[in-house]
């Protein structure tokens, strides 16, 4: 049996409950295996044997006390999983949905996407199972003060770099932020995603979403297509996805659709993006309520987002929200290409539904990596003490999301696989982290 297929197999059997991990896990080591086969320094130096397990895993109680007294527990984790090219970088997720198996399959694509950057940062990973929906203000804060309390003494800003994902906004970063301040006595760049008034980067709220589009775009212009004039579907209505939506249409494309876990709005038109904006980022409402904005457009409860006809699909939401069924019809419907905002959105099977049609699909470890490389620029900035103008940090992520595209095509090609960014960024991405590895020795 090959090295690869090996571990894979070791791997998922010492992982037994870890569906989610499981899946990243094949998915990556599957596509990597003619490239580490063919190298057998890597088996000698056990480089796959490391780079499955984490680093350092927390679990951790997260007490806390709601507005009625009563006092909840809730369960934190941090996987610090590969620090080869760099301190851990990644964010944290409040969601009941979190679990071991969730933060490891992130924080293990979070190790190749922040190599993919090309900028020194390795990869790591957090959340709790809150639910920061329904909470108060005053909630949400002693949460997150409880959180940090334990936390505050496995991070730093040359150990481990935490920032949002989903359900950790601003709000959340500047109350976590907060404590780790106080309990080191220390105004450092711990966190990013921080408010541009404490040292948060100008851009950094936009960088995911508007990363997506230009690596879509750039992805498009090399195969002779564009945005303009195109008909997108957006999932999601969170950080990335209005930011997608907002980058999109500034190139000259029609948003019909975005959605939340709830249901899906259909807006012919065109979304009216200041609209979801009030709703989501002021109310923090349901996406329904956007029909009193626009009340022509269509709300749909529940699943059924990909039915929506378009030539590009953003998935921008959560994991596995896009399936072989999905796949199938967006291919029906004439949909060309993909890009995932979100970590993990299409299951194996859609992903092998969107390559074996030819369309151009972006894995999201490539494809939302701009909000991480502009994390690191905001360390950059930290570090250094000043602050970058809007423009140039724009410029900058816009530099990288090319550079991230240009690095996958050629991976891709050289393997023989021309088009298939799948291969080319778990290629690009491991490459340069096991190299580190295999220079630092036996770590
Ligand atoms: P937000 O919390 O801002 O938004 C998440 C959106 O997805 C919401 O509309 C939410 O709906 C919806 N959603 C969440 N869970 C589910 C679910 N189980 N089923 C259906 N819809 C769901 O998060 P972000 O926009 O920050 O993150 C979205 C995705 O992008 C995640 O996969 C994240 O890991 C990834 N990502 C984020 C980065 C960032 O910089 N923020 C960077 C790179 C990747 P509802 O409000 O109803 O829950």
């Amino acid at each position: 049996m090959s090295y690869t297929k090996k571990i894979l197999e070791q791997t998922i059997n010492k992982n037994q409950n870890e569906p989610e991990f499981q899946q990243a896990l094949t998915e990556i080591l599957a596509t990597l295996q003619p490239f580490v086969d063919a190298r057998p320094e890597y088996e000698k130096a056990s480089i796959l044997e490391r780079l499955v397990e984490p680093e350092r895993v927390l679990i951790f109680r997260v007490p806390w006390v709601d507005d009625s007294g009563k006092i909840q527990v809730n369960r934190a984790y941090r996987v610090q999983y590969n620090s080869a090219i760099g301190p851990y970088k990644g964010g944290m997720r409040f969601h009941p949905s979190v679990n071991l198996s969730i933060i490891k399959f992130l924080g293990f694509e979070q190790t190749f996407k922040n190599s993919l950057t090309g900028q020194p940062i390795g990869g790591g990973k957090g959340g709790a199972d809150f639910d920061p929906k329904g909470k108060s203000d005053s909630e949400i804060m002693a949460f997150c003060q409880s959180l940090m309390t334990e936390l505050t003494r496995h991070i730093g800003r040359l150990t481990d770099v935490p920032a949002g994902d989903i359900g950790v906004g601003a709000r959340e970063i500047g109350y976590m932020f907060g404590q780790y301040k106080r309990l080191t006595n220390c105004f450092e760049g711990v966190f990013t995603g921080k408010g541009i008034i404490y040292g948060g980067s100008l851009a950094r709220k936009e960088a995911t979403g508007y990363g997506l589009v230009y690596l879509m775009d750039e992805m498009l212009r090399q195969h002779d297509k564009s945005f303009n004039d195109k008909t997108v579907v957006v999932s999601g209505s969170g950080n990335v996805a209005i930011y997608a939506t907002q980058k999109a249409q500034q190139l000259g494309a029609r948003v019909v659709a975005l959605s939340d876990s709830n249901g899906y709005i259909v807006d012919a038109d065109g979304i009216d993006l200041a609209a979801v904006k009030e709703i989501k980022e002021v109310k923090r409402g349901r996406i329904s309520d956007y029909k009193t904005y626009r009340p022509k457009s269509e709300y749909v409860e529940g699943k059924g987002i990909w039915s929506v006809k378009c030539d590009v699909a953003l998935p921008c939401a959560t994991q596995n929200e896009l399936d072989e069924n999905d796949a199938k019809q967006l291919v029906q419907n004439g949909c060309f290409a993909v890009g995932e905002g979100a970590n993990m959105p299409s299951t194996l099977q859609a992903v092998d539904v969107f390559l074996h049609h030819g369309v151009l699909f972006a894995p999201g470890k490539a494809a939302n990596a701009g909000g991480v490389a502009t994390s690191a620029l905001e360390m950059s900035q930290n570090a250094m003490l000043l602050s970058w103008t809007f423009d140039e940090v724009d410029k900058q992520l816009k530099g990288i999301m090319t550079n991230i595209y240009n690095g996958i095509a050629a991976a891709a090609k050289e393997a023989g696989a021309e088009d298939n960014f799948v291969v080319g960024a778990n290629i690009a991405g491991f490459k340069k982290v096991a190299d580190a590895m295999m220079q630092q020795g036996a770590v």
